[in-house]
């Protein structure tokens, strides 16, 4: 009797392995049910599989010739792995090798830090250093998490990728996601990696640098490409880095605009004087005008933070110290003030008369 297996393949029963082989290959691109040939045949092809994942081992293969089905049903666990292994082996052979373009889709995780700098920091720029405890691909195993040996998972057959049937108002739909086991991998490790216990990535301790760049606002987010987390398949995550602007007690950011209120005496407000400003800009001398007013608006072209669109001004603000307390020199000088403020004024008071 013509044992069914044989035939699934279309060969002897003294076929050599190769034979057996070569015709699974073309047997199973013929019926494959992703093929989009009109042979496709998920039914035909599974049972291709079952006949090669018998014929393909020597053992099973000689169960079945004395037993026939019987012999061979029940196989373990190991065998179908087993199968699944040349199976995926000649998938990848006869519809190439797609897997790896998956495997770059996954990448590694971002990781976030934050830091605070100074106002002065921020407008001359700074260089930090940070450490930082991130995953990179274990040197052991190159990422596969084995400890010598890798076989092929058991969820996903090899193909890194399973199918899942999903109810939607449409009616079911088939959608692909990557095979939680093996993370895409198609792989899963005999025994796991001692170092990394199968993780196929270690905890690595590392002290990055970053120019912080002049003018950053307070909240911005910078982003170092690759520095994050390692995935297993090599594709590194971000970091992305926060960064806080200290507020200043002197000096207010608004945009490259930097706001500050600088305290003047009632003499130099009447007799103007120059007066030194310590910004985060640099130290100027500012020219307080005769006859400065309280809230009165010094502003300084050029001298506030630096911003893509050159640099802001730096506005400041006079606030004029009225004594509580005076002496009598001090009385004199005031009272004679007062005396010609009010002969002005009655003086201007009847000219207005006139008119
Ligand atoms: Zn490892
Ligand atoms: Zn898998």
């Amino acid at each position: 009797m013509a044992k069914e297996y044989y035939e699934l393949l279309g060969v002897s029963e003294d076929a050599s392995q190769d034979e057996i082989k070569k015709a699974y290959r073309k047997k199973a691109k013929k019926y494959h049910p992703d093929s989009n040939k009109e042979s496709a045949d998920e039914d035909k092809f599974k049972k291709i599989n079952k006949a090669y994942d018998v014929l393909s081992d020597e053992e099973k293969r000689k169960k079945y010739d004395r037993f026939g089905k019987q012999g061979v049903e029940g196989s373990s666990s190991r065998g179908r792995q087993r199968a699944a292994s040349n199976f995926q082996d000649i998938f990848e052979q006869i519809f190439g090798g797609g897997r790896r373009k998956r495997q770059r889709q996954s990448r590694g995780e971002t990781l976030r830090i934050n830091t605070t700098i100074s106002l002065e920091e921020a407008y001359e720029g700074v260089e930090k250093t940070f450490e930082i405890s991130r995953k990179s691909v274990c040197g052991e195993c190159d990422g596969s998490g084995a400890e010598n040996n890798t076989k092929t998972c058991d969820e996903c057959g090899g193909q890194g990728r399973v199918r899942r049937m999903e109810r939607t108002p449409f009616g079911r739909t088939e959608t692909v996601a990557e095979c939680p086991k093996c993370e895409g991998r198609g792989k899963v490790p005999e025994e796991a990696c001692s170092e990394c216990g199968g993780e196929g990535l270690v905890d690595e301790d590392e002290t990055i640098s970053v120019d912080i760049p002049a003018g950053i606002r307070s909240g911005q987010r910078m982003r170092l490409e690759g520095k994050g987390n390692a995935s297993r398949s090599g594709r590194n995550g971000d970091i992305e880095l926060v960064v806080n602007v200290e507020s200043d007690e002197e000096f207010e950011r608004k945009d490259a605009n930097l706001f500050t209120t600088l305290d003047i005496g009632i003499g130099d407000a009447v007799l103007g004087a120059e007066v030194e400003i310590d910004a985060p800009s640099g130290t100027y001398s500012v020219t307080v005008p005769e006859g400065a007013q309280p809230g009165q608006v010094l502003r300084l072209r050029g001298k506030g933070m630096p911003s893509r669109r050159g640099h802001g001004d730096l506005h400041v603000k006079l606030d004029v110290d009225i004594p509580e307390n005076v002496d009598e020199e001090d009385v004199e000088v005031f009272k004679k003030y007062k005396k010609e403020k009010e002969m002005k004024n009655s003086f201007f008071e009847t000219v207005k008369d006139f008119i």
